[in-house]
């Protein structure tokens, strides 16, 4: 799969995907990634920010060198083939759910704003989806790109050496992860749960799963409610509930 990053920080970009499990990916040929500048798309002298029409504060990153890096990017895949996503504010919030659909695609145009942004028709004519990554603004697309990139890049197969990684990670179920200990067993700031020490793959497997579900129930009641639950996890969770209420 690959991924195009258009910014005028790419040394941002190049960077963060030069470290740990994204640069093993890129070195097993599982991803591939290039970034575009459009200041490489100005004339001599010519300034990457314009002015807003109708005036108030701050500018828009230029039309005409993002129309041309655009341009670029995606004559190298075919339009169909690639997917173009302008990180916003005013996006799709982005969830697990997203990053997993998105990693079936062939070619990710990433396009990163700065100033207060791009303009509108840029937005209407080359955008499939605008995503935001909280309610929140950020300075540059370039944070939220990486953050949508490396959450789409755990779902291509082979990124991470243990896919079952992924299926115990928070929000695979929609639920959140439960705790987790490394050695050792007993230190000043306590013990290991007396289960995860059991050596009983089931009691191991029940404590971890009404860990999961009283944290999610007590920290994201949101999550929960769009989980359908059996009615042995609705047991677990009461059984949570009453030994932290007790
Ligand atoms: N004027 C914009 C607004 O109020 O919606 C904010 C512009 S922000 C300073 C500059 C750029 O950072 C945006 O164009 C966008 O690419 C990126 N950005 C900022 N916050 C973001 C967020 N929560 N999610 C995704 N991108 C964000």
């Amino acid at each position: 799969m690959n991924f195009t990053f258009i910014s005028l920080f790419p040394e941002i970009i190049r960077s963060a995907l030069n470290e740990s499990i994204t640069k093993r990916a890129i070195e097993n040929s599982l991803i591939s990634f290039e970034t575009i500048n459009p200041r490489n798309y100005l004339e001599a002298k010519e300034r990457i920010d314009d002015k807003v029409y109708g005036g108030g504060p701050g500018m828009l990153l230029k039309s005409e060198p993002l129309m041309k890096a655009l341009d670029d990017a995606i004559s190298r895949f075919e339009r169909s083939k690639s997917k173009i996503i302008y990180l916003s504010p005013k996006g799709k919030p982005f969830n697990q759910e997203t990053a997993e659909a998105l990693a079936s695609e062939k070619n990710i145009i990433f396009i990163c704003g700065r100033y207060e942004g791009i303009d509108q028709r840029i937005i209407d004519h080359y955008v499939d989806v605008e995503i935001s990554i909280g309610d929140y603004v950020v300075s540059g697309g370039e944070i939220p790109a990486l953050v949508v990139f490396d959450a789409i890049s755990r779902n291509i197969d082979g990124v991470l050496g243990d896919e079952a990684s992924l299926e115990q990670e928070s929000f695979s179920r929609g639920l959140l992860e439960y705790p987790q200990y490394t050695r050792p067993e007993k230190m000043k700031l306590g013990e290991v749960p007396k289960e995860l020490l059991s050596g009983n793959h089931a009691v191991i497997e029940k404590w971890r799963k009404k860990q999961m579900l009283g944290i999610t129930s007590l920290r994201r009641k949101d999550l929960l409610e769009k989980t359908e639950l059996s009615s042995e996890e609705k047991a677990l969770l009461k059984e949570f509930i009453d030994e932290h209420e007790g």
